[in-house]
């Protein structure tokens, strides 16, 4: 028995370990994903399980499934509890593996943007704030159990989790991918979900926000056009809008986005099939 349990806990994690000790249970839930510092985690227990991460309920679908992230950079394991619903449970704690992060510098970007004219705080702060608000939504829909498509072609120009540093200045790290490609070209949605904004934006420009259930949502900056409004349900695969290179932009690009409520993950560690070639 303490056999088949190494067995089921390597094939998790490298780094998991029980919190409890008791190597000769067997588990009987399980966490996926790429298990990375910045990284979406999903997880299957039984029907009728109570959740919980670092002590804290999360939410669980009807036929157990759940999802939590990885913080960036997120040092310490999390430790996930689950209540079996005829008694008993197990836990175990799941540490993420580190990521080395580079150091990114983007010149020629208009300087209204880097450091924006103070007139403009106040509508920047607005903005943040909607964001903030719009990515707390705990809604019950669990459209991100699927898996996420690339939501368009392109080169990839950015990656998750840069150090930027943004015509000589500073900035927040870069917690997106970027996919260069020309005007115009179709933005498809990465798997179904609820939009939750749809608005121009000052940094941000052209920008939708989706919702796809559990506090799990994707970002779409840049774009030239929107083509879906807030409120509005949306499938897999279904145009949503056009790159472009509204706000804080060199060149025409998708900011591609995602996140588990405030915690900033990186979707390319979600898709379930290899990038597509750039146009
Ligand atoms: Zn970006």
């Amino acid at each position: 028995m303490i056999r088949r349990r190494f067995v089921i806990g390597a094939s998790l994690s490298f780094a998991a370990s029980s919190a409890w000790g008791q190597a000769d249970k067997p588990l009987r839930f399980s966490v996926g994903g790429a298990l990375t510092q910045g990284s979406l985690a999903t997880g299957q227990a039984p029907p009728g399980s109570l959740v919980a991460l670092d002590g804290r309920p999360l939410q669980v679908t009807a036929d157990g499934r759940f999802a939590f992230g990885f913080a960036p950079d997120q040092a310490k394991a999390a430790l996930i509890t689950v209540r079996y619903p005829e008694g008993g449970g197990d836990s175990k704690s799941f540490s993420p593996t580190p990521r080395q992060y580079e150091i990114q510098r983007v010149n020629g970007l208009p300087q209204k943007t880097v450091t924006p004219p103070p007139e403009v705080a106040a509508r920047i702060a607005r903005e943040a704030e909607a964001i903030y608000l719009a990515r707390l939504t705990q809604s019950n829909g669990a459209d991100f159990l699927s898996g996420f498509d690339w939501p368009a072609p392109g080169i990839e120009s950015g990656i998750f989790g840069s150090q930027r540093i943004d015509n000589g200045v500073p900035v927040s790290p870069h917690y997106g991918v970027d996919m260069a490609a020309p005007v115009g070209t179709p933005i498809l949605a990465p798997a179904d979900g609820v939009v939750s904004i749809s608005d121009d934006y000052y940094l941000d420009g052209g920008l939708t926000l989706i919702d796809h259930g559990q506090g799990v949502s994707t970002a779409y900056l840049h774009q030239s056009k929107r083509l879906v409004k807030a409120g509005e349900s949306v499938k897999r695969g279904q145009r949503i809008g056009l790159i472009g290179a509204t706000g804080r932009a060199t060149g025409p690009h998708l900011h591609w986005a995602m996140t588990w409520f405030q915690v900033r993950l990186d979707p390319s560690l979600s898709t379930r099939k290899p990038k597509p070639d750039p146009l």
